[in-house]
């Protein structure tokens, strides 16, 4: 009896399901320009190349999607004006730009 039970609810003929395919994390760039003395660090150390200068020679980026979230730019930020925070992609920020 106990071995039929195992038999019918046991199993390792059970076929894993697919893996879903995973999603793109998404962050945003926060710059605090009270803070920050525009020395274009953010900018040189960003390896996706994001981060542009304004007109007025603050940070600012140029695609917020293409972030990898590597903090780099936050972590070297000398006057500490970068935060990075991921955000659910039901929240797209755009830059601006719609
Ligand atoms: S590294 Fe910091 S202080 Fe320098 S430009 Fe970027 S945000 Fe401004
Ligand atoms: S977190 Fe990384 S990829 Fe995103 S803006 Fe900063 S340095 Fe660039």
């Amino acid at each position: 009896m106990v071995k039929e039970s195992i038999l019918k609810t046991g199993g390792t003929s059970k076929k894993p399901a697919a893996a879903k395919p995973k999603k793109k994390k998404l962050y945003t760039v926060i710059f605090f320009n009270k803070w920050c003395k525009s020395c274009g660090l953010c900018s040189a150390l960003c390896p996706k190349k994001i981060i542009k200068s304004d007109e007025l020679g603050f940070p600012a980026i140029e695609n917020m999607d293409r972030c990898s979230g590597c903090r780099f730019c936050e972590i070297h930020c000398p006057d500490f004006s970068i935060t990075i925070k991921e955000r659910h992609p039901r929240r797209r920020r755009t830059n601006g730009k719609h």
